[in-house]
């Protein structure tokens, strides 16, 4: 990309900050753009597909990203967002500086963590496998079309810890306060770093721009900090170089905040590093120690949640339809470990983790928009139970009664995430979990030689998609 395409105001900006850098910096703006996948701690493949994965997985041209363990830069031309290993969730498409902040963040398996604009899940998939399944996380996205693809993006990496939310951060801070382990914070920014990948983001780029961004993350920062609890951490990220938005907006903070105190701050610069470029700090708040506060506070809390409200309760026709889940699951999913508080909406039925009843209620929820409330275990289809897509993708084969693998280098995987169903031996019959060298991509249900794809209609792809890696 040619250097006159950028705002005169903003190379301004970059000579200032940068002086004697600034032209290696502009020189990396005709340089490629470079492109990652993280794979996804809560998959594996199994050891007969290993061989075929190896080989799928080298045509990526992979190298490692230096500060993420999990993180890959791969080339062109591979596509590894069409490969079938992306529908069963064995990586996530990532740019490679952005891995940065989960890992600075560095949350533990167990705690209760917010991602507070997750959109589209870039973020929270990178701190649920750092949480191994355990604990909770909230990945909240103000934007509801948004948050959608964020649900998509959770269920596809099966993540079964996570509650997807749609609501304002002033909504959630006053439903949640002081509950959080540790909060990320990827505010939406004037998005410098992005335009290389997405040259569209030039025009948009204006100093009024970066002042409107600044006064916004400002605002949500104030609500991220009431949500903290004494002795959290919290990492605050930016796709963009300004420091308006960086610097000047954490020393703001830090100032306004006393208890708030500056740990660490990481710039990734696309002239320095490989990587479109990332700016991450990471900040604690202080302990306040003494157990009267924790007691003052743990009221504080449950009171700010409930207003009076009860929310989703475990009532006489969720016990039922749970209760049918679990025989259902005694006989269909023996190796299913799965527990948790069971919410019905409508006749989708959820695990919440049991790590929200910790520190939250559900009368928390009341009022809110839950795309998704936990783990999605099942629809209630009169008196029947029809196990969840996202309880597919969150068990492993030998967990279910039957299963039925497909090579990712055959054309059946192919048929199979069109949507079509596959002749398949007639000894097999009912709910199957299918997978691809051993990775679940969701339920079949097999009668009479047939085993008919019940794949969500959104999810299948055309045939362009997937044939090529
Ligand atoms: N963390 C995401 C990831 O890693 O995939 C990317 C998040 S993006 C940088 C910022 C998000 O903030 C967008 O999804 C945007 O919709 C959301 N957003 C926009 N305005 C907001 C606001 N006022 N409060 C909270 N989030 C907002």
């Amino acid at each position: 990309m040619n250097e006159e395409r950028l705002p005169a105001a903003y190379t301004a900006d970059i000579r200032e900050m940068l002086g004697d850098s600034a032209d290696a910096f502009l020189e990396s703006y005709h340089a490629r753009r470079t492109q990652g996948l993280r794979f996804n701690g809560l998959k594996s493949i199994s050891a007969s597909g290993r061989a075929a994965a190896q080989q799928a997985v080298s045509q990526f041209s992979l190298s490692p990203v230096p500060w993420c363990p999990a993180g890959y830069y791969y080339e062109e031309p591979a596509r590894p967002g069409r490969h079938p290993y992306h529908t069963a969730g064995l990586y996530y498409i990532q740019e490679p500086s952005a891995m940065s902040a989960a890992e600075l963040l560095g949350p533990l398996p167990g705690e209760i963590v917010l991602d507070l604009a997750a959109a589209p899940g870039g973020k929270t998939t990178h701190i649920a496998a750092l949480m191994q399944g355990q604990g909770l996380l909230i990945s909240n996205e103000i934007h509801p079309e948004r948050a959608k693809i964020l649900a998509e993006n959770v269920e596809r990496l099966g993540i079964g810890n996570a509650l997807v939310t749609s609501a304002t951060p002033g909504d959630l801070s006053k439903r949640f306060p002081e509950v959080f382990d540790r909060i990320m914070l990827d505010a939406p920014c004037s998005g410098e770093g992005m335009f290389r990948k997405d040259p569209d983001a030039i025009s948009e780029w204006s100093p009024k721009h970066v002042e409107m961004c600044a006064a916004r993350q400002w605002d949500i920062l104030q609500d991220a900090y009431l949500m903290l609890k004494p002795g959290g951490t919290m990492a605050y990220s930016t796709c963009t170089f300004n420091c308006k938005e960086n610097e000047q907006t954490i020393e703001r903070f830090i100032q306004e905040f006393p208890d708030m105190e500056l740990i660490v701050t990481k710039r990734l610069w696309p002239h320095l590093e490989k990587g479109e470029g990332h700016f991450v700090a990471l900040l604690r708040k202080a302990d306040s120690g003494s157990e009267d506060d924790a007691a003052l506070r743990n009221s504080r809390s449950k009171r700010g949640g409930d207003r009076g409200k009860s929310g989703p309760k475990v009532n006489a026709s969720v016990r039922d339809a749970f209760q049918q889940f679990v025989s259902w699951s005694a006989a269909e999913l023996p190796g299913f470990t799965g527990q948790g508080v069971p919410l019905l909406f409508g006749e989708s039925l959820y695990l919440l983790p049991e790590a929200f009843n910790e520190r939250l209620h559900t009368g928390m929820l009341d009022g809110l928009k839950v795309p998704r409330a936990g783990l999605h275990i099942a629809h209630l289809k009169k008196n029947r139970i029809e196990p969840a897509h996202a309880l597919a993708m969150a068990l492993q084969p030998d967990q279910a009664v039957r299963s039925y693998d497909l090579p990712s280098g055959g054309t059946e995987i192919q048929a199979w995430l069109r949507g079509e169903s596959l002749p398949v031996p007639p000894s097999l019959h009912g709910w199957t979990l299918v997978s691809v060298d051993g990775l679940s991509v969701g339920w079949g249900k097999a009668s009479s030689g047939q085993l008919k794809n019940h794949l969500p209609k959104g999810l299948r792809i055309q045939k362009a998609h997937i044939d090529e890696v």
